[in-house]
């Protein structure tokens, strides 16, 4: 039988990657990105909370580096990353807090290609303001702000009701070590993306922004 008519090529899924400091905002837009794209956002961030959450044999030997602020080793988030993106690898996603070395972006390179990576650059002084007055669901995950993205009823959560926390590395001085870990671990993978050309920047200065806002912007570079 000669090949059908129609075309053989499957439609390529979307890969992106939001890259950026602690607190720059890179939860609240890749949730929303999901929606918007209909493609799954994968957060190591949640994934090592989660573990931590149900006291799993992992989750007890990564407690100590996600309280402290430090990062949990390359070979074990990778593994947890690996798990968490098998089931997707064909839908595409939005993945969030991974590669936070350039040891975990050549990992990715291996599991595989992404398309963009969207580096959001926002002054520290807006981050520390941010992260110091962050609530997240301990449900859903949806995250808040004390200041400026209230919940309508103080320490519920809007979607679904559940009750809102503050993380343990939310506090000043954990806070502080987080973004000196950004700084020297994390940075360098800028370069690495950049020479890659996969490289977009969003700048935030303005820490009232509308995050949908933000969104719109994201999805004119990608
Ligand atoms: P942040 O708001 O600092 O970006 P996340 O919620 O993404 O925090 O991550 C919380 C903690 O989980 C990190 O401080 C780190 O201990 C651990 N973690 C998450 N992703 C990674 C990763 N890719 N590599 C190493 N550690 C990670």
């Amino acid at each position: 039988m000669p090949s059908p008519w129609y075309p053989s090529a499957e439609v390529e899924p979307v890969k992106i990657v939001i890259f950026g400091p602690p607190g720059s905002g890179k939860g609240t837009y890749a949730s929303r990105l999901s929606k918007r794209l209909g493609i799954p956002h994968i957060s190591t961030g949640d994934l090592v909370r989660e573990e931590i959450r149900n006291q799993t044999p992992l989750g007890k030997a990564i407690e100590k580096y996600s309280s402290s602020g430090t990062l949990v080793p390359d070979e074990i988030i990778t593994e947890i990353l690996k798990k968490r993106l098998a089931s997707e690898l064909l839908k595409g996603f939005i993945l969030e807090g991974y590669p936070r070395t350039v040891g975990q972006a050549m990992e990715l390179e291996k599991i595989t290609k992404v398309d963009t990576v969207v580096n959001l650059n926002v002054p520290d002084s807006v981050i520390v303001d941010r992260l110091s007055a962050r609530l997240q669901c301990k449900t859903c995950g949806t995250i808040y702000n004390e200041k400026t993205l209230k919940p309508r009823i103080p320490g519920k959560c809007d979607k679904c009701g559940g009750e809102l926390f503050r993380r343990v590395d939310d506090q000043p001085e954990v806070i502080r070590e987080r973004l000196k870990v950004y700084r020297e671990a994390s940075e360098p993978i800028v370069n690495f993306y950049w020479s890659k050309n996969l490289l977009k920047d969003i700048r935030n200065d303005d820490p009232n922004v509308d995050p949908e806002r933000v969104v719109d912007q994201i999805m004119k570079l990608i």
